[in-house]
């Protein structure tokens, strides 16, 4: 084992020892109830996961309390999946209902695998970012108080995956989720030209801008945006904070749907507009999760089992996805990239 001073620890000091004694050697995994994998071994070792919600953004109290969960039931042992699920590792399978039952009396929501809706996963915004344009914490906790009951459960006809970004840019990869809640600006950045002068490195700011939108202004000692060009990324904001991107008034949340990571079945999909504009409501977001909700439940009525939502979508077309969930088509709707030229908002992508 290699020994550094900097990076991760050695997962292979963190795992229980059952794992450590099966590496390579599990066969099969199943799911007793929601919220619990038992996982096999060839040679007969068991080990139960058993997944709880979290908020994602938590307290140290909080990851100090679920510590002594673990230290209770399960030798200290639990970790934190992709999704900031959090997974109890038992290897006593006598200690899994009184977990269990403590788990239920502290009102934690146990779920998340097979048919479900897993923990959301979702980019961090405003606790480090600079460009977001809604809160996708906040976002996300509104929704899935609505939704707690397809994360408890396994009624869906297949995974859901839900995903939240606070702005285009999408660091939270949520382009291949079933449903993507996309935070947008509308407005192009407000220039304080004082602060650009000062402040900002005008080559690299013009450099930042995918678009080509921004050229100097020599007069200000500063830049100016070229308005049909911008396509209200916020890139420029990321390197010069004196062009605010953030509009209290015109910022909103747009969702997209269809899109997964998994090659099962079909291939991997991106997701795509559904809605392109909701309004943000902060604190509870009213409209977007009803429109979330509404998606859930018209897939959930209409799609077949073992369907994910674009497959449901491919087989019945868009036109009928459309109706059958009352989203209202509009310009905003058609893929504009062949007229990229023209339009300069297809994609980041696009260079003049
Ligand atoms: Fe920042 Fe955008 Fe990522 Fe949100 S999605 S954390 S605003 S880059
Ligand atoms: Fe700034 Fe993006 Fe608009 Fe360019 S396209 S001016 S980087 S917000």
């Amino acid at each position: 084992m290699a020994k550094t001073d900097f990076g991760p620890p050695d997962y292979r000091t963190m795992i229980p020892p059952v794992i450590a004694n099966n590496y390579g050697k599990w066969s099969y995994h199943e799911i007793p109830q929601p919220g619990v994998l038992k996982h096999v071994s060839e040679t007969g070792a068991v080990l139960y996961s058993v997944r709880i919600a979290s908020a994602r953004l938590i307290s140290t109290d909080w990851i100090k309390e679920l510590c002594d969960i673990a230290e209770k039931y399960c030798d200290g042992y639990l970790r934190f999946t992709t999704r900031h699920n959090v997974e109890f590792l038992v290897s006593d399978e006598q200690q899994l209902q009184p977990l269990l039952a403590d788990l239920k009396g502290r009102g934690y929501l146990v779920g998340g695998t097979g048919n479900a809706i897993s923990n959301v996963v979702h980019t961090q915004g405003w606790i480090h970012c600079h460009t977001p344009a809604t809160d996708a914490s906040g976002l996300v906790k509104s929704m899935m108080d609505e939704l707690h009951g397809y994360f408890t459960t396994m009624k869906l006809p297949a995974r859901v995956r839900l995903a939240v970004a606070c702005c285009v840019n999408m660091c939270g990869a949520c382009h291949c989720s079933d449903i993507a809640i996309v935070g947008i600006h509308r407005t192009i950045p407000r220039i304080n030209h004082e602060g650009v002068a000062k402040a900002c490195e005008i080559p690299s700011v013009i450099a930042a801008c995918p678009t080509g939108a921004i050229r100097p202004n020599p007069k200000l000692k500063s830049v100016e945006v070229i308005k049909e060009k911008c396509m209200f990324c916020g890139n420029c904001y990321t390197m010069c904070p004196s062009m605010e991107i953030a509009d209290p008034i015109n910022d909103g949340v747009s969702i997209w749907v269809g899109g997964k990571v998994s090659n099962a079945r079909t291939a991997p999909k991106f997701s795509r507009l559904a809605i392109p504009f909701l309004p943000n409501n902060p604190p509870r977001w009213p409209e977007v999760t009803d429109a979330v909700k509404h998606l859930v439940e018209v897939y959930a009525k209409n799609a077949r089992a073992g369907e994910r939502m674009g497959e449901w979508i491919d087989r019945i077309g868009w036109e009928r996805f459309f109706k059958l969930t009352d989203i209202p088509f509009t310009e905003k709707h058609i893929d504009d990239f062949t007229f990229a030229p023209t339009t300069f908002r297809s994609t980041s992508q696009f260079r003049l």
